[in-house]
């Protein structure tokens, strides 16, 4: 017989009485988030790389003790230093990237999510998680997709990591399509799509130059007329760099004429969707076969929350796969739902949960006044950008990102300006390459950041310590 289990074996998150075992630890784990961010003081630690690393490998002593140091005490230590050491998308001066504050409601139910621990690569792990990704998962899909015509064919999405792996898989679905497809894309597009063909073993992407930012439909039409075989456009909702928006209607209506499928990148501009001031920028998402979404971006979700739409789910059947200990086909006939085609990944979080959690909280108009507020934040940074003498501004903003640089510095010294900040600890700030030119860039995505926020902002790039 097994023996009982020893009175400080560690309790567990699941169950009756898992809750009551959770509460103190969490209770540090609010105390050690708060005293971190205390003792941060800003956006990111001071220092640079060295000084925190040193004062991370100080708090961490040994990584594996021969005896451990019991839980309060490690997680104390461990998620003050990290919270002491992060760089914070909640402090509205961390602003470089497509990095999201996320919401509390969501990283609330992400608890939940590690506690009960569904794995949603089948049904015995999962089953009122897997019921709830489909439902959620056909709703968001059908804002992509929705439906004109009761025989339209039904839209899905697929919950990913991200927008690299949506992209990637919208690559697998086309070469499941057609074979060795040619994917077409614009210099704009994201680094991924490079990754996916090397990954896939397809023709390295042919890039069309997009001088103006975007995708030109006149160069687009001149290099599918150059091309023979089975193509694949990739358009991008939102540029990583700028925020730009490829004329999707034109781009779809080529694509058509040339008989190439389209994959539009929406991980950036997707949620534009949830807007009623905002969504026309979108028009002509729905024409693509596939779409990526990323909701740890415009969605206020911790990371992971990306999805691949697509207009067809008979699309995904290329995904089929079967494992005997998952998805046998006698439990499939028997009716228990078959998972494993959903993802390529085995083992799988119930990620859908905090989305899920938010969509309902916020609802759509919810969602879609925090998206509005941060496309107000950029043309109002836009605008102290304008109103300064000593600063330059690269182009109006159309989703979030504002790039901006001191006039007549050369991209030596706004290189320097940002890691002044970072080094000094006073704000993130991200940087392009536009026109021939390096800028410096701001990602908005904080809702709670303020006029004053970027005031702060431009007086410390302007040299100033305003802070
Ligand atoms: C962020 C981004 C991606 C990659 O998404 P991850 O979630 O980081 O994998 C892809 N495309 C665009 C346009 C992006 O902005």
């Amino acid at each position: 017989m097994c023996a009982a289990p020893t009175p400080n074996s560690p309790p567990l998150a699941g169950g009756p009485s898992g809750p009551a075992a959770l509460r103190p630890l969490l209770d540090t784990v609010l105390t050690a988030l708060h005293d971190g961010a205390v003792t941060r003081g800003g956006p990111l630690p001071a220092g640079g790389p060295d000084a925190v690393a040193a004062r991370l490998r100080e708090a961490l002593g040994e990584a594996i003790p021969d005896t451990g140091t019991g839980a309060d005490a490690a997680l104390h230590t461990l998620v003050h230093t990290l919270a002491a050491g992060a760089a914070d998308p909640a402090d509205p001066l961390c602003a470089a990237h497509l990095h999201t504050p996320p919401l509390a409601l969501a990283t609330a139910a992400d608890l939940a999510a590690s506690a009960l621990n569904p794995s949603m690569d089948s049904w015995d792990q999962a089953p009122a998680a897997s019921a709830l990704e489909a439902l959620v998962t056909q709703a968001l899909a059908a804002q992509v997709y929705p439906r004109a015509r009761p025989d339209a064919p039904l839209p899905d999405a697929l919950v990913t990591t991200g927008g690299t792996e949506a992209n990637q898989l919208a690559l697998l679905l086309a070469r499941e399509r057609h074979g060795a497809v040619q994917t077409v894309v614009g210099a704009n597009a994201h680094h991924s799509f490079h990754r996916a063909t090397w990954l896939l073993g397809l023709p390295e992407p042919v890039t069309v130059p997009t001088p103006n930012g975007t995708l030109d439909p006149v160069a687009l039409d001149e290099a599918l007329t150059d091309l023979h075989g089975p193509l694949l456009v990739a358009a991008t909702a939102g540029t990583t760099d700028t925020g730009s928006i490829d004329p999707l209607p034109a781009i779809a209506d080529l694509c058509a004429a040339h008989g190439a499928d389209l994959h539009i990148d929406a991980a950036y501009g997707g949620p534009l969707l949830f807007s009623d001031t905002h969504r026309t920028l979108v028009t002509g998402l729905d024409r693509a076969r596939t779409v990526t979404l990323d909701l740890h971006k415009l969605g206020w979700q911790p990371a992971a929350a990306g999805l691949l739409a697509v207009r067809d789910a008979a699309d995904l059947t290329a995904l089929t796969h079967t494992a005997d200990y998952l998805n046998a086909d006698d439990d499939t006939e028997a009716g228990l739902p078959d998972l494993l085609g959903r993802s390529l990944r085995t083992t799988r979080r119930p990620d859908i949960l905090k989305t899920a959690v938010t969509l309902r909280a916020l609802g759509r108009t919810g969602l879609g006044a925090l998206v509005d507020q941060c496309c107000r934040l950029a043309q109002h940074l836009a605008d102290l950008v304008d109103k300064a003498p000593g600063l330059e501004l690269y182009e109006r903003p159309t989703l979030t990102t504002v790039l901006f640089r001191p006039t007549d510095a050369d991209d030596n010294a706004v290189a320097a300006i940002r890691r002044r900040l970072l080094t000094e600890g006073r704000a993130v700030l991200g940087r392009a390459h536009e026109d021939g030119r390096l800028w410096l860039k701001a990602t908005l995505l904080n809702p709670h950041a303020g006029p004053g926020d970027l005031d702060t902002l431009i007086t410390l790039v302007e040299g100033g310590t305003d802070r």
